[in-house]
């Protein structure tokens, strides 16, 4: 067993809405260590309100199944929209919902690459994401909510 083989594993790890979207390139893993056999993995929690914490927290157990696992959630550091990877940004874009922008600006619709966009309602399908609506290919799309 590696720390590498471990977050190779974590990768398998999806965000329960966004299936293309692992745990690794969300950022949500903050640390990975092995005592004596045993693995520790802390977890810092995405967005306050997103229910899927415990799901999340099995799924990782899952996914180390073959070894002791304790998985844990972290608080030291509040978990932003920052620590998205790139691939995870790229990822989000595939899944039709915009990356959350690191300064204002325009947001770019996933769709058709446009930035003249509007905010259409704040509250998205989860309080994760917020609905936009795009002037040039006129489709509504979703964008996370840059914490
Ligand atoms: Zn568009």
């Amino acid at each position: 067993m590696s720390t590498d083989e471990i977050w190779d594993r974590l990768k398998t790890v999806a965000d329960p809405e966004i299936p293309n979207l692992s745990i690794v390139d969300l950022g949500m893993v903050d640390r990975v260590e092995i005592d004596q056999g045993h693995v520790k993995v802390d977890l810092m929690p995405t967005f306050v309100g997103c229910p899927a914490l415990h799901w999340i927290e099995q799924k990782v157990e899952e996914a180390l199944a073959p070894y002791p696992t304790t998985v844990k959630f972290v608080y030291r550091t509040p978990w932003t929209t920052e620590r998205l990877t790139a691939r995870g940004r790229e990822r989000l874009l595939e899944w039709g919902v915009a990356p959350p922008l690191n300064q204002p600006g325009p947001v770019t619709c996933p769709l058709c690459g446009s930035q003249k966009t509007h905010l259409n309602s704040a509250f998205g399908p989860s309080l994760c994401r917020a609905i936009y609506y795009c002037d040039e290919c006129q489709q509504p799309f979703e964008a996370m909510k840059a914490i």
